[in-house]
């Protein structure tokens, strides 16, 4: 039984149109927001006996932002009512660019939100019309400003690299712009093609070549030199915090195995040593919890051995690595005695260092950080 915070994400399946890169689960019609909204609050209710407390709370999606800011606070409202959210918990919802006013953020502030994630992906509109954005660069910056008049003390970045036309000298200028407005928090990503994505499909249609390893490299160490000389943490492979203060807690959630509840459609959840996923598609999730069921489509029992490679997996993706101890201690696996020789050939080359009984990525070793997982 897990006794750590939980972090709670509800998960807002509506976007007005969809961005040619994308594979999370969202549908065009806003329709059944309302009903959403009253499902979610139901779903609360299935879970306020299971989860102990919980010291964050992250709207994502989809597209967050669309929900009216009565609809947000009857979700809030509700997580105060069926769940213990502790009292300085981080509250953030994702934000696209153009949805957003001065009086829509102020009302956020007011009903405890406290960190915005804003969908910037780029200040260059070519490349934002490219990946079939909604917004323009001028609206990015625009939504950043309100953010900011708003009141909005933690702020986060979504940034893309590796973008077909992009290379690195205008990756840094997206970047410098980024870091013109001191956010808080940024998230730099790789672009990654599902096979099913339109973006994928033109890829291949027109010959586009995604960059190469090399290329890739390039990209991430150009990203973590340029953003840690500008005094920020790299602290998880594409995340970075202006102070540690800032790192996310509600992801720091996920990488460091611990619980959380996942409401909405398509929502993932982890609780003591099982993890299960809402179904992927808003009316059955309606109709689920309409006939008094949890929406979930599957959940698995994961074993020890199951376990202790998913937090190797994780803790190889951040900065602080993984505690050889609580490996030890929860999953009994001696990684260094069982790993022995694999780990001493990392380590001489310099893609892992041991740090006070921790296994930690070096920077090189956090660009191959899903291979390391695999030691
Ligand atoms: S706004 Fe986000 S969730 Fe919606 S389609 Fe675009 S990338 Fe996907």
């Amino acid at each position: 039984m897990h006794t750590k915070t939980a972090g709670l994400y509800i998960h807002v399946p509506f976007c007005l149109s969809k961005c040619r890169y994308c594979s999370f689960y969202s549908i065009t019609s806003v329709e059944l927001m309302d009903e959403f909204v009253k499902a979610v609050v139901r779903e609360m209710a299935f879970y306020k006996d299971i989860f102990p407390s919980f010291d964050s709370l992250y709207f994502g999606g989809g597209t967050p932002s669309l929900l009216t800011t009565g609809q947000a606070k009857t979700l809030l409202d509700a997580a105060q009512k069926y769940f213990d959210i502790r009292p300085r918990a981080e509250i953030t919802t994702e934000v696209n660019p153009g949805d957003v006013s001065l009086e829509y953020f102020q009302s956020l502030r007011r009903e405890g939100v406290n960190r915005l994630n804003i969908g910037v992906q780029s200040f260059d509109d070519s490349l934002l019309k490219f990946l079939g954005r909604r917004h323009t660069a001028k609206q990015a910056i625009e939504s950043i400003e309100t953010a900011r008049n708003a009141g909005f003390k933690n702020l986060g970045f979504d940034l893309i690299y590796a973008v077909h036309g992009q290379n690195v000298k205008t990756w840094r200028q997206t970047l410098k712009k980024a870091l013109s407005f001191s956010p808080e928090h940024l998230s730099c990503y790789q672009l990654s093609l599902d096979c099913k994505t339109p973006l994928y499909k033109q890829y291949k249609q027109d010959g586009l070549e995604l960059p190469s390893e090399k290329e890739a490299l390039d990209f991430f160490i150009s990203t973590s030199m340029i953003l840690t000389e500008a005094g920020y943490i790299h602290y998880e492979v594409s995340n970075f915090a202006r102070t540690r203060k800032f790192e996310s807690r509600h992801n720091r959630k996920y990488w460091n195995h611990e619980p959380y509840l996942g409401l909405g459609p398509a929502a993932h959840s982890f609780f003591g040593n099982r993890r299960w996923w809402n179904k992927a598609n808003v009316k059955t999730y309606l109709k689920d919890i309409g006939s008094g069921k949890k929406p979930v489509a599957r959940s698995e029992q994961l074993s020890n051995d199951e376990l202790a490679l998913e937090s190797l997996f994780l803790g190889m993706r951040t900065a602080d690595g993984v505690n050889l101890e609580s490996l030890k201690k929860l999953y009994g696996l001696d990684l260094l005695a069982v790993k022995k020789r694999i780990i001493g050939t990392l380590i001489d080359h310099q893609l892992v260092i041991l740090k006070n009984n921790r296994l930690c990525p070096t920077l090189e070793g956090m660009a191959l950080a899903d291979s390391l997982a695999l030691i």
